[in-house]
């Protein structure tokens, strides 16, 4: 049997996925134009003389947290989950830069196993335990925000993942944003690498913290008091109190296989467990479930995408494809057929309140309204049947 095309020739982005259309060359929009945008995943645009300006202003900002140190406790806090690049950061900070970061956690109610020990691990490693905030208390608002997203996703060409990923990152930024604020901290880092750059690149600028990451659904029903408390109130707080919000990696040299080593041979993580599919929380493995039977494709794919097209010559760009190509497949094979992150899905289950049969059947009945049913029902085909190159 001939391999199907599904796939870009250049990056891993399936065919009539999220409005993706290969070329008769079988070429994505994305490497057809290196502008083009969709809903889903758009980029900032980045020459380079806007990366060295934000290089020497990273420069700068490190001077001036050094040049305060004898001022306060903590010169800066880090966003910590638990995942690789966070780990290296507050690594980076502690031993290269000299710089005492506060770390904060925020556990979601979804946060895996393997993030849980990764930090246990590091902050005794690093000597960090006194220095680490981890908030629980917030678990009631995330869930409520992601069991609106699945109740509520109704979108034909909008990515369920792409949505709750914004959402909630929006609001782990707000309550860490607001203990820097408690603290006067003055700089909030977070570890995003250089493919995140869908809404922000180096900096988030502090009008969107204060202004726009309360999302209106936050005043609709179930939504309290209680749960709008966690953003940032622009009553009380004013555009001088909010932090700069710094995304370094997307201005240094950044190489994945050099932080899996880094955090392996440190003993920071365990050798094996810096993977980012056994990092990343349930609900982003569980709205890529939804997405894949809704829209025929996984929307991690978006991404890696990205990390594919950034690779400067043709011989890693092949590999890397080819890389990521393989673990589409797997994740992809592994969701169709049940096994997928199995202890995971069932507790994310458990705690939205919903058995799977009950959201495959909304999902198969919404896809089956999609004008593009039949093209989207054909792309979980060739996935099952896996001559797909
Ligand atoms: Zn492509």
């Amino acid at each position: 049997m001939i391999k199907q095309q599904l796939f870009c020739k250049n990056c891993i982005l399936p065919n009539n996925f999220l409005g993706i259309t290969l070329s008769p060359d079988g070429i994505c929009n994305f490497c057809h134009n290196p502008v083009y945008n969709n809903e889903n995943w758009s980029k900032v645009q980045i020459d380079n003389k806007l990366r060295k300006n934000s290089l020497d202003d990273w420069k700068l900002a490190l001077e001036k947290m050094k040049q305060n140190q004898k001022k306060q406790q903590y010169d800066c806090v880090i966003g910590y989950s638990g995942g690789k690049d966070s780990t290296a950061l507050l690594y980076k900070f502690i031993y290269e830069y000299k710089i005492r970061p506060l770390a904060i956690t925020i556990d979601t109610g979804f946060m895996t196993d393997v993030a849980k020990q990764n930090i246990r691990k590091t902050l005794k490693k690093i000597e960090m335990i006194n220095n680490h905030i981890l908030i629980e208390s917030a678990v009631d608002t995330f869930t409520k925000l992601y069991k609106w997203h699945f109740f509520n996703h109704s979108s034909n060409h909008r990515s369920l993942t792409v949505d709750i990923c914004d959402h909630c990152s929006d609001l782990i930024h707000s309550i860490v944003v607001k203990e820097a604020i408690k603290r006067n901290i003055n700089n909030v880092i977070f570890g995003y690498s250089p493919d995140q750059i869908k809404r922000y690149f180096y900096e988030i600028p502090r009008k969107e913290a204060l202004y726009d990451w309360m999302p209106d659904l936050a005043f609709k029903d179930p939504f309290n008091d209680a749960d709008r408390k966690w953003y940032i109130n622009s009553e009380k707080i004013s555009l001088k109190d909010i932090p700069r919000i710094i995304l370094p990696y997307h201005v240094l040299d950044y190489n994945e296989k050099k932080i899996i080593e880094l955090v392996e041979s440190k003993e920071l993580i365990e050798v094996g467990k810096a993977d980012p599919v056994l990092t990343n929380c349930h609900v982003v493995k569980a709205a890529l479930m939804f997405d894949l039977y809704r829209y025929g494709g996984l929307t991690y794919a978006l991404q890696y995408a990205e990390l594919v097209r950034q690779q400067e010559n043709n011989q890693d760009k092949k590999k890397s494809r080819k890389n990521w190509l393989r673990l589409y497949k797997n994740i992809a094979q592994s969701i169709l057929n049940g096994t997928f992150n199995e202890d995971g899905m069932k507790k994310f289950y458990d705690n939205i309140g919903i058995s799977k049969e009950e959201l495959l059947g909304s999902i198969i009945e919404q896809r089956n309204k999609d004008p593009n049913a039949e093209k989207i029902s054909r792309n979980i085909e060739l996935i099952k049947i896996g001559k797909i190159k």
